[in-house]
């Protein structure tokens, strides 16, 4: 691409200097160098799909390979491992608002919200009635039918956004009645990333007498959440947690509620290593595991997670309210006069840590910023390149960047014309 596109930050009306000094008072800036660094040049906004790699990980998984799997072999199961799940979940709990003891990690988000939203469905066996959005992530909603499948026939009713980026919630709680099981919802929509009233929600499903099952995948790690409250949660620990490609979810239940976990396998059992046929279930949240634990994926969790703990939900929130909120004044800016519509809450209050910018090109204009502008977002359809701010390494300088270079591409039409008008494959 040579020169088409100037890759360092560009001084403009705008300014870049506002970013600069947004830089300097950043409190937590420093948690950026803690970071395996990526090629140079390159603005990394998609932290909320896959979390960059914590030095610290790095060190950890070659001393869990080395030592743990080349030296200690099969010793270590009793040595650590067989309690990592649970130790991971006790480090996740303080950051959601739930109690330790009340949270594991294993097996996939989907499975956990399969696994979760069919026990909870057998608490309420007389009501017929799962409610949740449009805006829930598609395996959310996969998940939701097949656990109301299971449970012996409950539907799902949909409730639609009426923009798509703005949740429904004058509607659910309108459609909250006597048959109502559960209310499972994404705490933040992973598309326009739409902030749920959490409590609100909850406190109209429990008026109702209906529980409530929350999806932080979009969330944990960025927005705060009182978790204790509530019924039942899962989420990524890829996202804004760090945790690597593909490690296990988390999944918290409140202790109170007497959920039982409707998978039965050996890692759930009272005592495993009996090898009775008949299956007596372990007590609290252990029982929700099924099977062997991934312990390579779960090693990455620890310091990645330990990393948050130390920065504090708190103090991120408020720097991620601050990137997201300088991005949306300089869009208007920047891109509104170039055809481009926000996709997400303008209030702050009412959103993540990602924001959405629509354009009728945008297919094409997510391709050229990741083939030639050096700045790799995500493309969501129909229109929706998301750019995700993750507090701990996203700098208020690199927002300025990117939302820059998104310009310079969009009125490059030679440059756009490399790229077809279609979407082809997954990014
Ligand atoms: C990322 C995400 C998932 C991913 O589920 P996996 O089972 O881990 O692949 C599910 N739900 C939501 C809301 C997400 O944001």
């Amino acid at each position: 691409m040579a020169d088409l596109i100037p890759l360092g930050p560009f001084p403009d009306a705008a300014g870049y200097g506002p970013a600069v000094r947004l830089d300097e008072t950043d409190a937590l800036a420093e948690y950026r160098s803690r970071f395996v660094p990526a090629e140079p040049g390159l603005i990394y906004l998609d932290g909320n799909s896959l979390g960059r790699l914590p030095i610290a990980s790095v060190a950890e998984t070659e001393r869990v390979v080395g030592v743990e799997w080349g030296e200690r072999l099969i010793r270590s199961w009793r040595d650590r491992w067989w309690e990592l799940a649970q130790t991971i979940g006790d480090s996740i709990a303080p950051l959601i608002g739930a109690d330790p003891g009340s949270v594991i990690i294993g097996d996939s988000t989907t499975v956990n919200l399969f696994k979760l939203a069919w026990g909870l469905l057998r608490l309420r066996p007389d009501r017929r009635t799962i409610i949740t959005d449009n805006l829930n992530f598609p395996t959310d909603i996969y998940a939701l039918r097949a656990a109301g499948d299971a449970a012996g026939g409950c539907s799902l009713a949909v409730c639609e956004s009426r923009d798509g980026i703005i949740g429904p919630e004058e509607k659910i709680i309108a459609r909250i009645d006597s048959d109502t099981a559960l209310v499972s919802l994404s705490h933040v929509a992973f598309k326009s990333g739409y902030l749920y009233d959490m409590e609100r929600i909850t406190a109209a499903a429990h008026e109702a007498g209906a529980l409530v099952l929350w999806d932080l995948s979009h969330s944990v790690g960025v927005v705060p959440a009182e978790l204790g409250r509530t019924d039942a949660a899962v989420g990524c620990t890829y996202k804004y947690l760090n945790g690597g490609p593909g490690s296990p979810a988390f999944l918290y239940v409140n202790p109170e509620l007497g959920v039982t976990n409707p998978l039965r396998g050996w890692w759930g059992h009272a005592a495993p290593f009996d090898f009775d046929l008949e299956f007596n279930p372990a007590s609290g949240i252990a029982g929700f595991q099924t099977g062997t634990m991934p312990i390579l994926s779960l090693s990455a969790i620890e310091p990645a997670v330990a990393m948050v703990a130390e920065a504090g939900i708190d103090a991120i929130r408020t720097k991620s309210v601050d990137l997201t909120s300088y991005l949306v004044d300089l869009f208007a800016v920047v891109l509104a006069p170039l055809g481009f519509t926000l996709g997400s809450p303008t209030d702050a209050r009412r959103r993540g840590s990602h924001v959405s910018v629509r354009h009728p090109d945008a297919w094409r204009v997510n391709q050229a910023m990741i083939n030639d502008a050096r700045v790799l977002p995500d493309f969501r359809s129909p229109d929706n390149i998301r750019l995700g701010l993750a507090p701990l390494y996203t700098r208020f300088a690199d927002v300025h960047t990117a939302i820059h270079r998104i310009a310079a591409v969009v009125a490059d039409r030679e440059l756009l014309a490399k790229y077809p008008a279609d979407r082809s494959a997954v990014t």
